[in-house]
């Protein structure tokens, strides 16, 4: 189903973000300005007509899910022992964690992200590196229990509006 406006249909919110087209028959409805889209609150992909608007897919866009630069403090918790470190960006379905732990790619591990100071820590059950950079780890976030999901959900939220916030006065 093609969509005239630029909400999610699952979640309603309007956090999405424009991501890369797949296969002939999105290739196709390109040309007519259907493009595709990712809700970043829910992860649903959905496709909107947008009159005059051709869009060439850039390197940015193909990522399905936008990170956002944070800074919170992590402990990550292993078979063998329990590590600290810092997310540097975040979204639902991972982000990328400064940390001295020495961990290799394939590693997987419990990650409790604290974004307050004193507020409970949210819980992501499995969490495997994807990427290592020195310090810098690449997170995908495998297992996630439903009401810290929410959570997680509910912090993206509030970033987008943050960012969104930020651009309208900066264009201002
Ligand atoms: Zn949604």
């Amino acid at each position: 189903m093609i969509r005239l406006n630029t909400t999610c249909p699952q979640c309603g919110k309007d956090f999405i973000h424009r991501v890369g087209r797949r296969g002939w028959r999105e290739q196709w409805l390109g040309l007519f300005c259907v493009n595709p889209f990712r809700c970043q609150i829910c992860m649903q992909r959905f496709l909107v007509l947008q009159p005059g608007h051709w869009h060439v897919s850039s390197v940015r866009e193909r990522r399905e899910s936008e990170r956002f630069p944070v800074k919170f403090f992590t402990s990550l918790t292993g078979d063998q022992a329990q590590e600290t470190g810092t997310m540097v960006n975040l979204g639902v379905q991972g982000g990328c964690c400064q940390s001295e732990a020495g961990l290799t790619i394939g590693t997987v591990f419990r990650l409790n992200i604290h974004p307050e100071e004193g507020a409970p820590a949210i819980e992501i059950e499995s969490a495997v590196v994807q990427w290592s950079l020195g310090t810098w780890h690449g997170l995908e976030f495998r297992q996630v229990a439903p009401e810290q999901e929410q959570r997680l959900r509910q912090l993206m939220e509030a970033c987008w509006a943050i960012a969104r916030g930020e651009a309208r006065s900066g264009s201002r």
